[in-house]
């Protein structure tokens, strides 16, 4: 029997996310449930990121890739969410453009 897919953390992830960004979390988790995989979350708030990251106030958020596309996390998180593909992760992040 498999077990039902779920989020799970890196270990030494922390730190919360503002609402909009769950949200946005929710969808990608939903992505990943949809085809029976895990969502590995391996950033949040904590880790290095460059100054001024919106990992410092919760709005953006780091996973394993998994099979998909870079499309494929587009197609569920639509502007103004930003997704960035980097060595081993996506880079998600809620970016109101507005922050200047
Ligand atoms: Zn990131």
């Amino acid at each position: 029997m498999m077990p039902a897919p779920c989020i799970l953390y890196k270990q030494g992830v922390s730190g919360d996310l503002q609402t909009v960004a769950q949200k946005g979390l929710g969808k990608v988790a939903d992505l990943f449930f949809a085809n029976d995989l895990d969502l590995i979350v391996t950033s949040i708030r904590e880790g290095n990121h460059m100054p001024g990251s919106l990992h410092y106030i919760g709005l953006a958020f780091d996973f394993r890739k998994g099979p998909f596309r870079k499309a494929d996390i587009e197609a569920v998180l639509s502007p103004p969410w930003q997704v960035i593909e980097e060595a081993d992760h996506w880079h998600c992040e809620h970016d109101d453009a507005c922050q200047t």
